[in-house]
C-alpha cells in the first residue's frame, strides 16, 4: 500500500464519520513505524496495538505528540507492567484478576488508569472478554480498586459474512452502556464504546460507537 493511499482511505473514513460524535483509532499491528507516523502526519490522534511486544518494539519511534496509545489486544497480567507508563487507554480488561494487577501497577506509577470492559458479545468460546451476565458484577468489584478507572466498553463481534451482521451487536452494547449508567456505580462510566472494525464501522458509528478500530481499512491487508 502506498503512503497515497493511507491519506485517502483516513479522509475517507473521517467523512463517513463526519460530525458525529466518534473517534478513529489506527489499528497499526504489523505496521512499520514510517506508515504509523505518515498515518500521525494525515491527522491520526489515537494508535491502538494488539500485542505488548509489538509496543514496546515501536514505542519510542511513534511520533506520540497529541497522539494517544491505546492496548486494544489481550492482555496478560505479567505484562502489565511493560505497558502501565505507556498506554493511554486499555481496551481489553476481562477479569477482576486482571483489573487488579493493573490497579496495583498504576497506583505503583503514580497514575489512574483508563480502561475499557471487553464484553464478549457473540458468546464465542475461542474469544476473550467478559459474559454479558457477568458484566455487572465484574464492574461492582472493579469500582472498588483505586488505581482504574472504567470508561466503557469495547468488543470484538463475530466474522460477519453478510453487511449489516453486526449491527445487533452494537445495539446491544449501546443498550448496555446505557442500563449501567444508569446504575450510577462509584468510579464507573460509559462515555466510552469502542466497537467497528474496517468491515463494519459505518454501523457501530450508526449505533453510537465512540471508537472505531481500524487497521485494514487504512492501512490495506495485512500480510
Ligand atoms: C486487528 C484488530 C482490529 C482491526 O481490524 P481490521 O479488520 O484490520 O480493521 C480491531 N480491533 C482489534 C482488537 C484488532 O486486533
Amino acid at each position: 500500500m502506498s503512503f497515497e493511499n493511507i491519506e485517502h482511505n483516513i479522509k475517507k473514513i473521517l467523512l463517513d464519520i463526519g460530525d458525529r460524535n466518534t473517534n478513529l483509532l489506527a489499528v497499526t499491528k504489523t505496521r512499520t513505524v514510517d506508515e504509523i507516523n505518515y498515518a500521525i502526519h494525515c491527522g491520526v490522534r489515537h494508535i491502538g496495538e494488539n500485542r505488548v511486544q509489538e509496543l514496546l518494539e515501536k514505542y519510542d519511534s511513534i511520533e506520540r505528540d497529541g497522539v494517544s496509545i491505546h492496548l486494544i489486544g489481550q492482555l496478560q497480567t505479567n505484562k502489565v507492567k511493560y505497558i502501565i507508563d505507556k498506554v493511554d487507554l486499555i481496551h481489553s480488561v476481562d477479569s477482576l484478576r486482571l483489573a487488579q494487577e493493573i490497579s496495583k501497577r498504576a497506583l505503583a506509577a503514580g497514575k489512574i488508569q483508563d480502561v475499557l470492559i471487553e464484553v464478549n458479545i457473540g458468546g464465542e468460546e475461542s474469544k476473550g472478554g467478559v459474559d454479558p451476565d457477568d458484566l455487572v458484577p465484574l464492574l461492582e468489584n472493579i469500582s472498588k480498586l483505586p488505581a482504574i478507572h472504567v470508561r466503557g466498553l469495547m468488543c470484538i463481534p463475530p466474522i460477519a459474512t453478510q453487511r449489516h451482521q453486526n449491527l445487533k451487536y452494537f445495539l446491544k452494547m449501546k443498550q448496555f452502556s446505557v442500563d449501567i449508567t444508569e446504575k450510577k456505580i462509584d468510579n464507573i462510566d460509559m462515555d466510552i464504546l469502542s466497537m467497528g472494525m474496517s468491515g463494519d464501522y459505518e454501523d457501530a458509528i450508526e449505533a453510537g460507537s465512540t471508537f472505531i478500530r481500524v487497521g485494514r481499512g487504512i492501512f490495506g491487508p495485512r500480510n
